[in-house]
């Protein structure tokens, strides 16, 4: 019988003169350069709330079209349906593909029964094409990841707190995804009230059991969980978004014209756009894109699995023809892995 190798971590050696192999981090560095990088993000909320505006400040560029009106009296321009805008960006030779998932306003109608499902159905589907993808026996040494790395979730700056609706909106969205809940419009608030809207929201989040990100996951080191302790206080990011430059003493900035004076949304005194951009690119992109296969795919891909093993076995149990059970386990493989397989993609997607 072969022997499994042993595991047991040896002692460190020191190599009597430079090998080489510490130049692995500079292989791994050009190869993952030559690939470039892929990050899906989403955004949540009511119609008007600024989430298009958002994401174009995010990145600093025009990715979406915004529904800007120059009258106040003209209608909003909503995003009818669920739209994926692509791009590429490049700083400094790293390039990264950004998928902007921009969804219909929800709650926006009088009866909002329902009204998350096409974003929660986007969300698993994304899921589904990963594993079908994954399964697949002949697999691309690239799965494309089209999986929702992040849902920008975006609180009306109301004052009072959440609606019940952004409740269970938050709680269905939380547990198939990493959610991060921002106050928008935040230049409709003064500093005091923003605070004040701030501690309500935490003690919601709190007494609902919202399991936003970021979460607390075992391999991060006591670095990590201080700074996840003290992003947690300052979540939700109170953000102004804007897309305009506004010439202050000479100076162009990024900003918005208020009754009360300019605001320079890059300005930390005025707004936590800066904390959220930094958050969410310089230190957190690579850990959102982690955590979602780590925790919410692989949530999503066990259960499923387990879903199809017991419905082929209760199928095969059923069947006392071997010969047919075989046959059957083939036109099940078949079906998940050609065009026509929505039978067996629907029971990945139900769990039946
Ligand atoms: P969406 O429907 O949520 O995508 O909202 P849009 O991004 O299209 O913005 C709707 C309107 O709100 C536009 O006129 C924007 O210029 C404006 N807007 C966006 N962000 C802000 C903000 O932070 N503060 C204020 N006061 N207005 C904003
Ligand atoms: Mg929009």
């Amino acid at each position: 019988m072969i022997q499994p190798p042993d595991t047991t971590i040896p002692h460190v050696v020191q190599p009597n003169f430079h090998v080489g192999f510490d130049s692995i981090t500079k292989q791994i560095e050009k190869r993952l350069l030559k690939r470039g990088f892929q990050f899906n993000i989403m955004v949540v909320g009511q119609s008007g709330l600024g989430k298009t505006t958002l994401v174009n400040s995010l990145f600093a560029s025009h990715l979406a079209a915004t529904s800007g009106r120059v009258n106040p009296e003209e209608k909003l321009i909503s995003t009818p349906k669920i739209k994926v805008v692509s791009h590429t960006i490049e700083e400094n030779g790293v390039h990264l593909k950004i998928n902007i998932i921009d969804t219909p306003g929800y709650g926006d109608q009088i009866n909002n029964e329902g009204c998350w499902d096409p974003i929660h159905k986007y969300i698993k589907e994304q899921h589904v094409l990963y594993l079908r993808q994954e399964l697949n026996a002949q697999r691309k040494p690239h799965i494309s990841d089209t999986r929702v790395h992040c849902v920008l979730f975006f609180i009306q700056p109301n004052g009072h707190g959440l609606k019940p609706i952004d409740i269970t909106v938050l709680k269905k969205l939380s547990e198939i995804a990493n959610v991060v809940p921002v106050i928008a419009k935040s230049d409709s608030m003064t500093i005091a009230e923003r605070e004040a809207f701030k501690i309500i929201l935490q003690k919601e989040f709190a007494y609902h059991q919202l399991c936003l990100y970021p979460n607390n996951l075992e391999d991060y080191d006591e670095e990590e969980h201080h700074v996840n302790a003290r992003i947690r206080q300052i979540i939700p990011f109170a953000i102004v978004g804007s897309e305009k430059l506004i010439s202050v003493d000479g100076k162009q900035i990024r900003g918005r014209k208020t009754r009360c004076g300019i605001i320079d949304i890059e300005d930390e005194a005025h707004c936590e756009f800066l904390h959220l951009r930094n958050f969410l690119i310089s230190t957190r992109l690579q850990d959102l894109i982690e955590t979602t296969a780590l925790i919410h795919y692989e949530k999503f891909r066990f259960s499923r699995l387990i879903a199809l093993k017991e419905n082929s076995s209760s199928k095969s149990g059923s069947n006392t023809n071997g010969s047919s059970t075989a046959s059957q386990n083939q036109k099940q493989h078949r079906q998940l892995f050609t065009a026509g397989a929505a039978p067996m993609v629907s029971s990945i997607n139900n769990g039946t």
